[in-house]
């Protein structure tokens, strides 16, 4: 089994285990994958279908998901 990585969280502050590998594509994966602790990355996954559905976005969109990300960034911090 891995060993769990720990990172300082951008968004709750605490030493948390990190994901154990970059959620998305990109640079933006990178980011949460460095920056994000597991459970926020959960919150985050739960609150984004709330804004998805608040918005109307169609993350198959690039315009919808750069929107999408945008909150997420804020959301994190990052
Ligand atoms: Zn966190």
């Amino acid at each position: 089994m891995a060993e769990s990585r720990l990172l300082t969280c951008s968004r709750c502050g605490r030493t948390a285990s990190g994901l154990t590998k970059p959620p998305l594509a990109g640079d933006i994966g990178k980011l949460v994958f460095e920056h994000v602790c597991e459970t926020c990355w959960g919150e985050w996954f739960e609150q984004s279908i709330n804004v998805i559905n608040h918005q109307g976005l169609n993350p198959a969109l690039p315009e919808d998901r750069k929107q999408l990300y945008d909150v997420m960034k804020e959301f994190f911090d990052i």
